[in-house]
C-alpha cells in the first residue's frame, strides 16, 4: 500500500533543506485542501474577477492589521505590581495608583 502522506513528505523534503520552508509550503498546503472544501473549488479552477480577489485580499489586510495590533498592545501591556491593574501604557508608571511601573 502507497503511503500518500510519506510520497509528499519526500517531495517537500526535496525541495529543500529548509525546515522552515518546508513548515510553510505544509500550511499553505494544508489551506488550500481547507479551501477546496469549503469553496468547492481549486484556486486554479476559480474564474472568479479581479473585484473578487482584490476583496479577499483586502478582507485578509484587515485581520493582519487587527492581529499586528493585538500583538503590540500585549507587547506593551504592563500590570502593576501594586494594584494588579494591567494597562496598554508605555508610560512607565500605573495610571490607577500613580506607582512606578
Ligand atoms: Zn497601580
Amino acid at each position: 500500500m502507497i503511503d500518500k502522506d510519506k510520497i509528499y513528505l519526500d517531495s517537500i523534503e526535496r525541495l529543500t533543506n529548509d525546515k522552515t520552508v518546508r513548515n510553510v509550503i505544509n500550511k499553505i498546503n494544508e489551506r488550500s485542501n481547507i479551501g477546496i472544501i469549503k469553496y468547492g473549488t481549486t484556486l486554479e479552477q476559480n474564474k472568479s474577477d479581479i473585484q473578487y480577489w482584490l476583496k479577499h485580499l483586502q478582507e485578509e489586510l484587515f485581520d493582519a492589521a487587527l492581529y499586528i495590533q493585538k500583538l503590540i498592545e500585549s507587547e506593551t501591556s504592563k500590570t502593576c505590581e501594586n494594584c494588579k491593574v494591567q494597562m496598554n501604557e508605555t508610560c512607565n508608571f500605573c495610571s490607577n495608583c500613580g506607582k512606578e511601573i
